[in-house]
């Protein structure tokens, strides 16, 4: 057997194609605006930062980048997310990590206003997941994972999951977006024993760890799905996954590559999530209209 690959540069660019569609679509002087928040000046968090805003740009987002020095103060950064949260031409807030020490990083979690934190990260938002509801804002990579276990697995009912990696921005939200539906998950870590043993009971594999291919063929189940999120350097310094790709061909029925798999979608996720926040807060905007029967961005001018 010779693996299907999981093409996610495909499915992404299809869905920043129609995200871009309905953008161009909606009301002209209202767009969606993403608000990315830089605290000091990471490299690496500079360059995510500039593909954020490129990716926003590309499909018709705006999207602002509130820059601040690594000395600002949690207090002041709390006030400053506080303004973003009552700005009504913000739709998304986002706050890139990682943060200086001084920074609590849950504390900058529970200020964003729920309905703007399109990480999905807020205790509110991972709460609403717990409980399947579907107002929930789901973060962007287990979000993206699930779609691309989904584009080729029609019916996840009581499919064995097992997820390696419990970290609360990858393998807990994904345990509890495929448990919603009606997967048998197990999660696994660096503490599991016997791991080759789970992971070959698997029908879907996700291997969230950073372990430059651990996962090898004989850990995998005949005609498993095969998610591999991890984003490493092999010893010849070529980007490689979690999972040893060319072992695990042979044996999976469907897997993700890496880069072009989980990578692309995380991005088209993050958009999805603030076209949909948009929609959301315009909906309720619409419901509090202006006396002319509009709603405004910013001032009426109706004069009424
Ligand atoms: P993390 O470091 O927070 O968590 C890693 C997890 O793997 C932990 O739960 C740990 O217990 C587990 N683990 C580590 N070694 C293990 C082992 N030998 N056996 C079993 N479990 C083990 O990582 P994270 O933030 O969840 O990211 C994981 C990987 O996914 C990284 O390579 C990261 O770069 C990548 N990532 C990619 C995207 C994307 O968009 N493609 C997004 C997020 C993370």
């Amino acid at each position: 057997m010779t693996a299907q690959i999981i093409d996610g540069k495909k499915i992404a660019a299809e869905i920043r194609a129609d995200l871009a569609k309905k953008i161009e679509a909606s009301d002209d002087d209202y767009m969606p605006v993403l608000a990315v928040v830089l605290v000091g000046e990471n490299p690496a968090s500079q360059i995510y930062v500039r593909n954020k805003k490129k990716a926003a740009e590309e499909v018709g987002m705006g999207c602002e980048i509130y820059e601040f020095s690594d000395t600002i103060g949690e207090n002041a950064l709390l006030k400053s997310l506080q303004e973003l949260n009552e700005n009504h031409h913000i739709h998304g807030i986002i706050v890139q990590q990682p943060l200086p020490a001084q920074i609590n990083p849950q504390k900058v979690l529970e200020v964003i206003s729920p309905e703007k934190d399109v990480d999905g990260f807020s205790p509110y938002n991972t709460g609403l997941l717990q409980a399947n509801d579907p107002h929930a804002i789901v973060a962007a990579t287990p979000k993206g994972i699930l779609k691309l276990i989904q584009s080729c697995c029609d019916n996840l009912n009581g499919k064995r999951a097992v997820i390696i990696g419990r970290s609360n921005i990858v393998g807990k939200p994904l345990s509890m977006l495929l448990l919603n539906q009606n997967c048998t998950v197990t999660i696994a870590h660096s503490k599991t024993e016997n791991l080759p043993d789970l992971t070959r009971e698997a029908d879907i594999l996700v291997c969230a760890t950073g372990r430059p291919k651990m996962v090898k063929g004989d850990w995998i189940k005949e005609g498993a799905v095969v998610v591999d999120v991890g984003i490493n350097h092999d010893e010849n310094g070529k980007l490689c996954g979690d999972v040893d790709f060319d072992e695990a061909l042979n044996k999976a029925a469907f897997i993700t590559p890496v880069p072009g798999g989980v990578g692309p979608m995380t991005i088209a996720m993050l958009l999805e999530n603030t076209w949909e926040a948009y929609i959301h807060q315009k909906q309720h905007e619409d419901s509090h209209s202006c006396c002319c029967g509009k709603h405004h961005a910013h001032e009426c001018h109706c004069h009424h």
